[in-house]
């Protein structure tokens, strides 16, 4: 079982944005670019799943998902793993 994404996809005014996922129908919901929106009854169609994505939301989902799996940050500062502690006698 993987956990679930804490987002999903969802088709408003042309674009596929990123709502959260615990929404439910009628939710009043912030998108990840930060629009807000109302979560439709009706499903929806094929059509508007083609939409283009919508880009804030993609890379703001980007970061979310890149951040949470892996917390620690790439910029892992000066190595201490050279050691130049040599006792000279
Ligand atoms: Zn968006």
């Amino acid at each position: 079982m993987t956990t679930p994404r804490p987002f999903r996809w969802l088709p408003h005014e042309g674009q596929r944005h990123a709502v959260c996922a615990n929404s439910t129908v009628r939710d009043e919901v912030t998108t990840l670019c930060g629009g807000e929106l109302v979560i439709p009854v009706t499903r929806p169609t094929k059509a508007e799943w083609c939409w283009p994505t919508c880009l804030s939301c993609d890379a703001a989902w980007r970061a979310a998902e890149g951040i949470m799996p892996f917390p620690r940050k790439a910029s892992a500062g000066p190595s201490r793993g050279a050691r130049a502690d040599r006792r000279g006698r």
